[in-house]
């Protein structure tokens, strides 16, 4: 099917930044050079670049509201968000060792929760043939209810299934994270709920701060109370690039969607599986990013009634990410811009995703009989 995009952006997502220091540390003074956090502005307008020159006919472009204070307080205590806006307010600084805010960062998280609310409703009140795309900086999913993390500030995600499942007929809504980082944030936010399945294809990456982000993703943590068996988590070795991501598409995201039979299918789009990611050791190319489009346009089709929103998460290699994000709305457009991967070099470790991916339909096909 050939479709259209709606990306959902505002220019705050370029305002938003995060303190210079040596990668995403604080500056020693060791080295001669500051380098500039990895979530730069750049990113985002890269990814416009090549979206707005490639593929113009595609894509209409809508600046979203910020997300209210009651739709943010579905997700997140309320003293948080308070202490986040004073936080800005005041100038910024760094939150955790990893994550800085300056004074636009709160009014940028507020677009991004936005779009991706306004994301979710396009995909819920318009034909099947548009696929909506909230393209966002800051990204959300390890932003927790009461705290910032990892880059993430709101949870864009989560706010959205909140709001639609609050405010729309809709009883079940399925997340999809392929970021390479766990979307720890938005685990925690469904982890004791069944109205959200949370399906988290990731990096067996370690913790980064062990006060504010000790190491979650592993395949026994499957939620708690109602929410045991909705939290499907796909740890994979460094190293698994297209093929190995088309495998778990298949093999386990295929089967949890067509059993949970979702109203609507959110995509955490984190591109930072992408090979030279920075900040990844995964090798997903261009070519892998239009598959995994493609895949995810026709599984929200069969199982989701066609209801797709996508929200870009991670990312880190400012040009790859702009291809890679092409590639996304390739596959999930059905189009196909000519335009190469530049860095798609190195060969990926499929034995070590295959195996990785039989653990895990191993240790889930307890919940979910049409992984056997
Ligand atoms: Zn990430």
């Amino acid at each position: 099917m050939m479709r259209t995009a709606t990306a959902f952006w505002h220019d705050s997502f370029l305002a938003h930044d995060h303190p210079a220091g040596e990668n995403e540390a604080e500056w020693t003074g060791r080295l001669a050079y500051r380098e500039p956090h990895p979530d730069r502005p750049e990113r985002m307008r890269n990814v416009n670049r090549i979206l707005r020159t490639e593929i113009p006919d595609r894509i209409e472009w809508v600046e979203p509201d910020p997300a209210t204070r009651d739709q943010l307080t579905r997700t997140h205590e309320p003293s948080y968000l308070e202490e986040l806006r004073a936080f800005c307010e005041q100038g910024g600084g760094r939150l955790t060792a990893e994550t800085g805010a300056n004074e636009h960062t709160y009014r940028a998280a507020r677009h991004a929760a936005g779009a991706a609310r306004s994301a979710a409703e396009h995909a819920l009140s318009t034909p099947d043939d548009d696929v909506p795309y909230a393209l966002v900086r800051p990204s959300g999913h390890h932003a927790q209810p009461d705290r910032a993390d990892g880059f993430c500030y709101l949870n864009n995600v989560a706010v959205a299934a909140d709001h639609v499942l609050a405010t729309r007929d809709v009883d079940r809504v399925a997340v999809v994270d392929w970021d390479v980082h766990h979307g720890n944030g938005t685990q925690e936010c469904f982890y004791d709920r069944e109205d959200v399945c949370v399906v988290g294809i990731h990096n067996d990456h370690r913790s980064w701060d062990p006060e504010h982000h000790p190491q979650t993703g592993n395949l026994d943590e499957v939620g708690t109370g109602d929410g045991t068996g909705y939290n499907v988590n796909v740890p994979l070795p460094p190293g698994t690039g297209d093929e190995g991501y088309e495998l778990v598409l298949d093999r386990i995201v295929a089967p949890v969607l067509e059993a949970y039979d979702p109203d609507l299918l959110l995509v955490s789009a984190g591109q930072d599986p992408g090979t030279v990611d920075p900040l990844g050791r995964n090798v997903v190319t261009k070519a892998g990013f239009e598959t995994l489009g493609a895949r995810i346009a026709a599984l929200a089709d069969a199982h989701a009634g066609g209801n797709l929103a996508i929200v870009q998460e991670g990312g880190y290699q400012v040009s790859h990410l702009a291809y890679a994000t092409l590639g996304v709305l390739e596959g999930a457009l059905g189009i196909d811009s000519d335009v190469a991967d530049p860095l798609a070099w190195i060969d990926e470790d499929v034995d070590s995703a295959r195996r990785a991916v039989a653990d895990a339909v191993d240790h889930h096909a307890e919940f979910w009989p049409t992984l056997a």
